[in-house]
């Protein structure tokens, strides 16, 4: 076995490393305090093939795997996590649209979502369907050749920059359970405002509620099959992002803790030198590469095909609560001058806490965790040469 990423994942990990310390990094705290969004790096990195990173080819995206989407939102997310999160729920819009559309679907939409021409944003979650999706509220009814969706969808990251919003909507009866789900692409504009909401963190990139009344779509924008779009949805990998994203925070607060409680004195010495504070930091790094290692696993398992329900969950519990940890240890650790604007510390923290509750609140991953664990009390033929 090699912990060792190939050639190549290291030449993208380095670029996107070089791009966000060297654009992004500089103008975090201005961005964040600004509440300004990040168009011009979005539409960069749209320029640079990231906004196609895991379509194929043929759209003209790089044709890359979990592995390398997990790789470039953790060095995304170390400096921006919001940048990561539209970048990342974007790809998933267009990963559907590759994955369950028609090819004259992905005709029309890839190739401009690969350049981040036309931007994509996840419509899933409503007012009372958060974490239960059966909750789902907005309904799709046929008319002829088209469908008029009612209701509403809230939470719609980066909303008001994009152009279409992948609409989860109900087109069964109740009793169908999850086969009455179906997707549709709706154009935002189709959408009215109710609210933004004012958030603790992620506030470059706004996530607000929007509702629908009477919006007329055609047949060709319906995404997957009619009423299985919730279940073709759990064979998306790019989920994956999320506990990335936590990473990336974790391993920057980590960074930033180091260099600074080594050229901050007190008591005649580095406060790294106190064995109190080394001790935290080797924990920080502990929470990193696990969180790293849970992370690529089922990025790679995802890769070759395997079932990745329980790694998924895993990764996602404890990666997003390792960003949250690793954050508060950051603040402490700077002392007073964490607790502004100053650093970047403040900001990693209000970030992180969004990353146990959006993506279904870990409780729930917990959930799903143990009852895999129940389900293959020993591993079974999928999991017999993995770790
Ligand atoms: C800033 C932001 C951005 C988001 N972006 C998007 C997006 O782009 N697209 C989209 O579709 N959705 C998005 N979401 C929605 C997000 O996925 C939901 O907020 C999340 O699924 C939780 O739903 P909820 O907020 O309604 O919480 P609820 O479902 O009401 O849960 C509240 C709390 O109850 C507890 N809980 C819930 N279920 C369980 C359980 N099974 N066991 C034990 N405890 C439980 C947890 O502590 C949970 O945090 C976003 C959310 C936020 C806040």
């Amino acid at each position: 076995m090699k912990f060792q990423l190939t050639e190549e994942q290291q030449r993208l990990r380095d670029e996107v490393r070089q791009y966000a310390q060297d654009v992004i990094e500089p103008q975090a705290i201005e961005l964040d305090q600004a509440e300004k969004h990040p168009t011009e790096i979005l539409n960069d990195l749209g320029d640079r093939g990231y906004a196609g990173l895991t379509l194929p080819e043929e759209y003209g995206g790089m044709g890359e795997g979990m592995l390398e989407l997990t790789i470039s939102t953790e060095e995304l997310s170390a400096v921006l996590m919001p940048v990561a999160s539209a970048l990342a729920l974007h790809l998933g819009v267009a990963e559907a649209i590759q994955r369950f559309g028609t090819e004259e679907q992905r005709d029309t939409y890839l190739p401009s979502m690969a350049t981040y021409d036309t931007v994509g944003v996840l419509g899933l979650s409503e007012e009372n369907a958060g974490s239960d999706k059966s909750g789902l509220e907005t309904t799709a009814e046929r008319e002829g050749d088209e469908w008029v969706l009612n209701g509403h969808k809230q939470w719609l990251t980066n909303f008001l920059h994009a152009d279409y919003v992948l609409t989860y909507a109900k087109t069964g009866p109740e009793q169908e359970s999850s086969h009455n789900i179906t997707a549709f692409l709706v154009p935002t504009d189709e959408f009215d405002v109710e609210q933004v909401w004012d958030t603790l963190g992620a506030r470059t990139v706004r996530s607000p509620k929007a509702t629908l009344s009477d919006v007329r779509v055609s047949e060709q924008q319906r995404i997957g099959a009619v009423g299985e779009a919730y279940v073709q949805r759990k064979n998306l990998q790019t989920g994956v992002n999320v506990p990335a994203r936590g990473v990336g925070i974790a391993r920057a607060a980590l960074d930033d803790t180091v260099a600074y409680t080594s050229q901050r004195e007190q008591f005649d010495q580095p406060i790294g030198d106190f064995q109190g504070v080394k001790w935290k930091v080797g924990e920080m790094a502990q929470r990193v590469d696990t969180a790293r290692l849970l992370t690529l696993r089922a990025a790679d398992r995802a890769d070759r095909g395997h079932e990745t329900t329980r790694e998924f969950s895993m990764a996602k519990v404890f990666a997003t609560q390792a960003a949250v940890d690793n954050a508060n240890e950051a603040m402490q650790l700077h002392g007073g001058i964490g607790y502004t604007t100053e650093t970047h510390v403040e900001r990693y923290l209000r970030d992180a806490r969004l990353l146990t509750i959006a993506g279904g609140p870990n409780e729930g991953h917990k959930d799903t965790v143990a009852e895999a664990v129940y389900d293959h009390p020993r591993w079974d033929s999928n999991h017999d040469r993995d770790i």
